[in-house]
């Protein structure tokens, strides 16, 4: 059977591969043969490549985006470039596109998908080659049932969650002699929108990212305002880990968007999620599900938090999570 090449989209944040980039390819090498692609303007361009190489990939493209550049227009024309560039004339040359889960790539996904008339696999959680067809398993239905998906012609474009496939360890460390190919883009013209004005709404705070902090703490409308919701910034701060929130809590204004989990935010696997003030509704529980270990924190006995949850807390989140702040604490103190 001939492997065909897979095109694996390397995220970053702001000059930062981001680490699913791993998983991906090694979900990449089994079905075909990797070939990366990373995108950005000139200032992270060098930078970004030599992240690249330290994985087990032998083709790379790396492809300059114009500096300054606010919106995904850009980047989706370098994946659409490199795309093209692997196709070259005959669509069975490409097996499939790779890239994680977060919002900014399901996008990429959707419309590369469209542009190129490819048929858009979501939340993978795994895949293997069947008779040289590339069949996807897929958690639908809020993560209720796993389903096997292909596409009926052509390449699948996939947007694989994290840890769903475990970086190789057969594959060595490091590919000596990584071919990379550099490309420009055009700034594309046929540009749907333009940035007006920017303004800053990241609000990392030094705290890790969301979607890779193996420690995340959720907070919810139970909260009841932004200035309560530093509780769960505090408890944060003190664990060293990411925070969520879940949508009423951000409709309301109490966080960044960007910190959102669930059916149309974000989708996690931290190690431990602390659920504050959360009730756990099916949109909310499908981005936190997956994780190892779940602490629920809720006044409500019978809030359906706790039919998922490891470890139930009844009680009032202004009394329990500063008392779990004393302990974690104490216990420092003790150790150090
Ligand atoms: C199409 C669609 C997409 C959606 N996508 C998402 C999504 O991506 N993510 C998401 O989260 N939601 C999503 N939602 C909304 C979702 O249905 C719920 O409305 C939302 O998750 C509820 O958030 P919550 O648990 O913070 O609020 P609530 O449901 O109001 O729960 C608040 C909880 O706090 C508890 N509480 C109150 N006071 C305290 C206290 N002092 N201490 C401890 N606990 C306390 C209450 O008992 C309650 O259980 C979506 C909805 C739709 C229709």
């Amino acid at each position: 059977m001939s492997y065909k090449d897979v095109l694996v989209h390397a995220d970053h944040a702001e000059g930062t591969l981001h680490p699913d980039f791993s998983g991906l390819l090694a979900a990449a090498r089994k079905i075909g043969r990797p070939v990366a692609v990373v995108a950005a303007s000139a200032e992270h361009l060098d930078n970004l490549v030599e992240q690249v190489k330290r994985h087990p990939v032998e083709s790379l493209c790396a492809v300059e985006t114009p500096a300054g550049e606010q919106l995904i227009t850009s980047e989706l024309a370098a994946l659409t470039a490199a795309l093209d560039r692997l196709v070259d004339g005959d669509a069975e040359k490409v097996g499939a596109v790779l890239l994680s889960s977060g919002i900014k790539c399901r996008e990429l996904a959707g419309r590369l998908a469209v542009r190129r008339n490819m048929g858009l696999i979501i939340d993978a959680v795994g895949l293997d080659l069947v008779d040289g067809a590339v069949i996807v398993q897929q958690s639908v239905l809020g993560g209720q049932y796993s389903v096997a998906s292909g596409v009926n012609h052509g390449a699948p474009v996939i947007c694989l969650r994290p840890d769903s496939v475990s970086a190789d360890v057969n594959s060595p460390e490091t590919v000596v002699g990584c071919m990379v190919t550099r490309m420009g883009i055009a700034v594309p013209s046929d540009a749907d929108a333009v940035v007006l004005s920017t303004s800053e709404h990241r609000v990392l705070d030094g705290r890790p990212e969301l979607n890779s902090a193996p420690i995340v703490i959720g907070g919810g409308r139970g909260l009841n305002s932004a200035e309560n919701f530093g509780l769960v910034q505090d408890l944060a701060d003190l664990m060293g880990a990411a925070v969520g929130a879940s949508r009423a809590a951000v409709d309301a204004g109490f966080c960044d968007r960007s910190l959102q989990v669930g059916e149309t935010g974000q989708i996690i696997e931290p190690e431990l999620y602390i659920a504050v003030g959360i009730s756990g509704a099916i949109q909310h529980r499908v981005g936190m599900q997956n994780a190892k270990k779940i602490i629920a924190i809720n006044t409500d006995a019978n809030a359906p938090i706790f039919d998922i949850a490891d470890l139930g807390i009844v009680g009032d989140a202004f009394t329990v999570v500063p008392q779990l702040m004393e302990a974690l604490r104490d216990r420092a103190g003790a150790t150090s």
